[in-house]
């Protein structure tokens, strides 16, 4: 079982700070550290 990313419509975030990912937030916030979250999901709808 490998990990595989499957990023399908999904918005995926990661946290600056962290490193830390969050899945199609309501706020581009870190639920874990309130730092700022950038956009690293692809959706297919560009
Ligand atoms: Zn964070």
């Amino acid at each position: 079982m490998r990990p595989k990313i499957d990023v399908r419509s999904e918005s995926m975030y990661e946290c600056f700070e962290c490193m830390g990912r969050t899945t199609d937030p309501d706020v581009r916030i870190c639920p874990d550290c309130g730092g700022e979250l950038r956009h690293i999901g692809r959706p297919r709808d560009v």
